[in-house]
């Protein structure tokens, strides 16, 4: 979530109209105000410029405050965060300065854009909420942890390093929340998160979310979770009607760079994320897309994180409009500017389809994503199309009118 503007009030049609399949009937509140939630959250809430529930929140900010464990699944930008942040502050007593609520994500960008939306919604119920993610001095955590956090939004790796160290003190943690579930429970990171979930008190709560939970996923829930809640999209419902999808045929590898520059006065209409599959090629085209004289920015894991966060604040300041990237950008990122997202390789899973293509159309905005293929790409695209029941057409000329 952007932190920066405030949000849109409007509840686009789309946002509200969604269908879900749910494990059992579940209630659906309409308003904040039925969803008894305590009056310095409810104030926050408003605050932040929230004035209804999404589809989402509608479904999944009860059950989880009732401490049911759930699986909640909705479409990319339609407030799952939210979702989660209020379920969360909700649920923990400020009373005491015990972590009480622990919130893995896939990246450090991502696990601070909780953090400012916890504070956010937060903000006159006095908690406190630290982001524990790699790239940052351990002794700066262990002072903020010794200090005591309600909240901890992380990074697997330096979670686990600091419940290892015992300066994150597990004993009152009562939610342990995945966001970008999927991710954080496929192969990468599936064992950081077993050892962070086995210094968790029995009987923990857990709630995961994404946009996309494929069936081999929700198996190995069982595992984990106690009769969860279950608010799922089908696949068909999975593309948003907001984002418009092109394709553009180039023969050769060679011509998506002629391609790019030919669209750069359409990126530059509004905010614009370019998705290239390794860190290598990012620095390539940037560095090409410099010597033609354009301007650009770009972003990958291997930078300093000093780096990664100076080029964050650019972007959603709108003081940089084109971010070239890898899927360390993918996942989960609201910069609410931006409206075109362009892959440059096509994305090696369809899951990352879908997360790509949602930073795109947030919240009900318009969005655009346009596909550079190759001849032997089209069958990938294709698939793609398929497999989502979404259509995605051959760019039109007036491509930058439709952003
Ligand atoms: P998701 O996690 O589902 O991809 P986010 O939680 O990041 O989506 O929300 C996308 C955008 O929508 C954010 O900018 C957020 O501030 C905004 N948003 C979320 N819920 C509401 C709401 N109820 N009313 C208005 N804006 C909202």
């Amino acid at each position: 979530m952007s932190t920066t503007k405030k949000a849109n009030p409007a509840m686009p049609d789309d946002l509200s109209n969604v269908e879900f399949e749910t494990s059992e009937d579940i209630e659906v509140i309409a308003s904040f105000d039925s969803m008894n939630l305590n009056e310095d959250l409810l104030r926050g809430i408003y605050a932040y410029g929230f004035e209804k529930p999404s589809a989402i929140q509608q479904r999944a900010i009860r059950p989880i405050i009732k401490g049911r464990d759930v699986i909640a699944q909705a479409q990319s930008g339609t407030g799952k965060t939210a979702t989660f942040s209020i379920g969360v502050l909700q649920s923990i007593d400020i009373q005491t300065r015990e972590t009480q609520a622990l919130i893995l994500s896939p990246t450090r960008e991502l696990a601070l854009q909780i953090q400012k939306v916890i504070l956010a919604l937060g903000e006159f119920m006095n908690v406190q909420c630290h982001a524990c993610i790699g790239g940052r001095t351990l002794s700066e955590d262990i002072r903020k942890l010794d200090y005591g956090q309600h909240v901890v939004a992380g990074t697997p790796g330096r979670v686990f390093d600091m419940i290892r160290r015992r300066n994150l003190r597990t004993r009152s943690i009562k939610l342990l929340v995945l966001d970008e579930a999927d991710e954080m429970l496929n192969k990468g990171f599936k064992e950081q998160i077993y050892d962070v979930y086995r210094f968790l008190p029995p009987y923990t709560q857990v709630v995961l979310l994404s946009a996309t939970l494929p069936h081999e996923i929700l198996e190995i829930t069982s595992k984990f979770m106690t009769d969860p809640i279950r608010i799922l999209v089908k696949r068909d419902e999975l593309t948003l009607e907001g984002i418009k999808q092109f394709f553009v045929a180039v023969e050769h590898e060679e011509w998506k760079f002629d391609t790019l520059c030919d669209l750069y006065d359409t990126l530059t209409i509004t905010q614009a994320v370019i998705f290239c599959n390794t860190k290598r090629k990012v620095d390539w085209l940037t560095e090409k897309m410099k010597e033609a004289n354009f301007t650009v920015s770009s972003m990958h894991g291997d930078m300093p994180q000093k780096e990664r966060d100076s080029i964050m604040k650019e972007f959603r300041q709108g003081k940089s409009r084109v971010l070239i990237t890898t899927d360390v950008w993918a996942r989960g990122i609201d910069v609410q500017q931006v409206s075109l997202v362009i892959n440059y390789d096509l994305p090696n899973n369809r899951e990352l389809y879908i997360h790509r293509i949602g930073r795109s159309g947030r919240f009900g905005r318009k969005g655009v994503a346009i596909n550079f293929v190759k001849s032997d790409d089209i069958r990938i695209l294709r698939d793609i199309e398929q497999y989502y029941s979404t259509q995605i057409d051959e760019m039109p000329m007036n491509v930058a009118d439709l952003i």
